[in-house]
């Protein structure tokens, strides 16, 4: 079986930002190990991201057990 290739949005948008919670991380590290372009981080037990890095795929968000991380729209 040929795995699902990750899910890229080459239109990441300026409008909006990955954000993760931090009341709700505890660090168990769960989303870095996913991110294609090692964009987050542990830093004092919790997830940060570097924002440069992230396009935005979403394809960490579903691995937090405590939903942590999501993408937010911004005004601009
Ligand atoms: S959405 Fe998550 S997995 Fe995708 S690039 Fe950003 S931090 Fe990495
Ligand atoms: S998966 Fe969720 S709880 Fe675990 S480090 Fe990432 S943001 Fe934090």
């Amino acid at each position: 079986m040929t795995p699902l290739p990750l899910r890229y949005n080459m239109g990441k948008s300026e409008n909006s930002i990955f954000v993760v919670d931090d009341n709700l991380c505890f660090g168990c590290g769960a989303c870095i190990a996913l991110c294609p372009t090692n964009a987050l981080d542990l830093v004092s037990r919790l997830a940060v991201v570097e924002e440069q890095k992230c396009t935005h795929c979403e394809h960490c968000i579903s691995s937090c057990p405590v939903f942590a991380l999501s993408i937010e729209e911004v005004d601009q």
